[in-house]
């Protein structure tokens, strides 16, 4: 599942490859994703240029010359690619065409459909039921020390799952909480309240090991534009994620798997504590 890293990668690259061009046609190849596509999505999209991409939490904000706004998610194997011209024939899980005026293709393919599309007006962003409840961008100044401190205060949760809530901060999935603590040395089963002294080692390591992930992804930018039927994902270097009796690379112990809320966490119980 793309994490964080990888939607920015995808973001900077539609974008660099998107940012101007005007849409001529919209084609869905189908009624829905995970949620039903809006029935004007075409119509409200067709004449449109597109002014920029940004991105929330996981999902992608395409901005227009108009008040619309197309929210988009990848769920798990959604990706876009953008082609020099239609292909001959579409693949069984291109869900959504977009003609460019320029004879450009963007398409939407997404084998498993946990993806979504849906409109949204500009001005409204913020409240919508996909935004209203997430917490601060990781790599945005609100995501402080200072910031993280009061809100590990008073959760007795495990702090793994706890900065995994996207209340508390959006965007570290189950691979960068893993790293992140193990980089910070907190035990991941440890109550949240109790590793919030450790605050601004957890800050710091949730942007390095994102900002590691994107600047792996930055260099495969190229992937996820041009390539057709890959993932285009990029594999990164995990310090424990993944590595489960393996030595630890700071101890050389064997590295510890465990579950917690229904995922797998791996860390090394003679570093973290
Ligand atoms: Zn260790």
């Amino acid at each position: 599942m793309p994490e964080l890293p990888e939607v920015e990668t995808v973001r900077r690259g539609l974008e660099q490859a998107l940012k101007g061009a005007i849409i001529k046609k919209v084609t869905l190849r189908r009624r829905d994703l995970r949620i039903p596509f809006p029935a004007d999505i075409a119509k409200k999209l067709e004449g449109r240029r597109i002014k920029s991409i940004r991105r929330r939490a996981k999902y992608l904000l395409f901005d227009f010359d108009s008040d619309d706004v197309l929210i988009a998610h990848l769920g798990m194997t959604g990706r876009f690619s953008v082609e020099t011209k239609a292909p001959k024939r579409f693949s069984k899980h291109d869900h959504v065409v977009f003609e460019l005026s320029d004879g450009r293709i963007a398409l939407y393919n997404d084998a498993r459909r946990f993806g979504l599309m849906t409109l949204c007006k500009a001005s409204k962003i913020a409240e919508h039921e996909l935004f209203v409840h997430l917490g601060p961008e990781p790599l945005e100044d609100s995501f402080s020390v200072k910031y993280l401190t009061s809100a590990l205060a008073k959760r007795k949760a495990p702090i793994k799952t706890v900065l995994m809530d996207q209340e508390v901060v959006v965007g570290v999935g189950n691979i960068y909480a893993s790293e992140a603590l193990f980089l910070s040395g907190v035990d991941p089963r440890k109550p949240a309240a109790k590793a919030a002294g450790k605050a601004k080692q957890m800050v710091d390591s949730i942007h390095k090991v994102l900002g590691d992930a994107l600047a792996s992804g930055g260099s495969s930018l190229k992937d996820f534009l041009h390539v057709s039927g890959e993932s285009g994902y990029f594999q990164h270097q995990f310090n424990v994620y993944g590595r489960n009796g393996k030595p630890c690379v700071s101890c050389s112990k064997p590295v510890e798997m465990i579950r917690q809320a229904g995922r797998s966490t791996f860390y090394c119980k003679h570093c973290q504590n």
